[in-house]
């Protein structure tokens, strides 16, 4: 089985999109998001019309503000300030990378926790890990949905995350253990990775590195979730850590790429943006 996260996301966005339409009568306004988007970097440009398109189509009001490469540290921190003070917004996320000069964690830092739709915040990632109420970050939260959709279930089984980000594997690997899973998280000094893997009953992986996983390294039956996004060296195309014709046909669920954990991303970011006007109304 082959979860098209572009076809569940589709769905959740006209599910999310129902809902906001009923805001203004109930609220006065819509969720306003608001990107903030450093330098020219062409994938992270293709990355925020993806924000505003999938906003667009919620009925949720976005702001994109594009500024130069050469603006300073201090500049952008007054500029979250701005938008941490103004009570029409309630979501502020910076697309990363930022350019060298400018320190990420501080602008992080900066973001209001209540308005942080990305989860980056120190205060949101505590949250998670001590299970108190909190902003879970995107991508995290669009593979458990993948997941539940395709009705995994995830208690008491082998789950193996590959990658120790802050930003996928840790907080992944947070969200099964929550779930009952029991969870193994692998990186780059894990010796035998390939004997660690094949137990696995869910794999995720999140590594960065064009079709790492190859069909010796999954066993059959296992669901297998692919959250790379690469560039093919040969092809230029793009594609996942799992090389997906080797291990498809043993796999019993997977996700392709493009097309499956990257949509879920955006749609997450939706409920996130929802979720925190839904916490600033009450
Ligand atoms: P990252 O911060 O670079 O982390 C990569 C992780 O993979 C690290 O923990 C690293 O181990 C581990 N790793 C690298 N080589 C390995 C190897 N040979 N064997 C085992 N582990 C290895 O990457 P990330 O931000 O988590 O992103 C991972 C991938 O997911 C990238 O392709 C990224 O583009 C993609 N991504 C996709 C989405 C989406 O929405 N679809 C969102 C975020 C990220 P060490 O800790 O030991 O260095």
């Amino acid at each position: 089985m082959i979860i098209s996260g572009k076809e569940l996301s589709t769905k959740l966005k006209a599910e999310m999109a129902e809902e906001v339409a009923g805001f203004p009568a109930k609220y006065g306004r819509v969720p306003h998001l608001v990107v903030v988007l450093v330098g020219d970097d062409p994938a992270s440009h293709s990355y925020v019309r993806g924000k505003a398109k999938a906003s667009e189509v919620v009925g949720i009001k976005n702001t994109t503000i594009l500024k130069p490469d050469t603006i300073t540290e201090e500049e952008l921190l007054a500029l979250i300030s701005g938008l941490n003070a103004d009570d029409t917004v309630d979501g502020i996320l910076v697309q990363l990378p930022l350019p060298g000069h400018i320190n990420e964690s501080r602008i992080i830092n900066a973001i209001s926790k209540e308005k942080d739709v990305d989860g980056f915040h120190p205060l949101n990632v505590a949250a998670l890990w001590m299970k108190q109420p909190c902003i879970v970050s995107c991508t995290p939260k669009g593979i458990i949905r993948m997941l539940e959709a395709a009705g995994v279930e995830i208690k008491g089984k082998r789950a193996v995350v590959i990658g120790r980000s802050q930003i996928v594997g840790l907080p992944v690997a947070k969200l099964l253990l929550d779930r009952n899973a029991t969870v193994t998280i692998c990186h780059s000094k894990t010796v035998d990775l390939p004997s660690i893997t094949r137990q696995a009953e869910i794999l995720v992986v999140a590594i960065g590195r064009p079709r790492f996983v190859t069909g010796d390294m999954v066993s059959e039956g296992t669901v297998v979730i692919d959250v790379g996004v690469n560039r093919d060296p040969e092809t230029g195309k793009l594609c996942g850590d799992v090389d997906f014709d080797a291990v498809e046909p043993k796999a019993s669920v997977i996700t392709p790429v493009p097309g499956g954990v990257g949509p879920m991303t955006i749609c997450c970011l939706m409920e996130n943006t929802i979720e925190c006007f839904l916490r600033r109304s009450s």
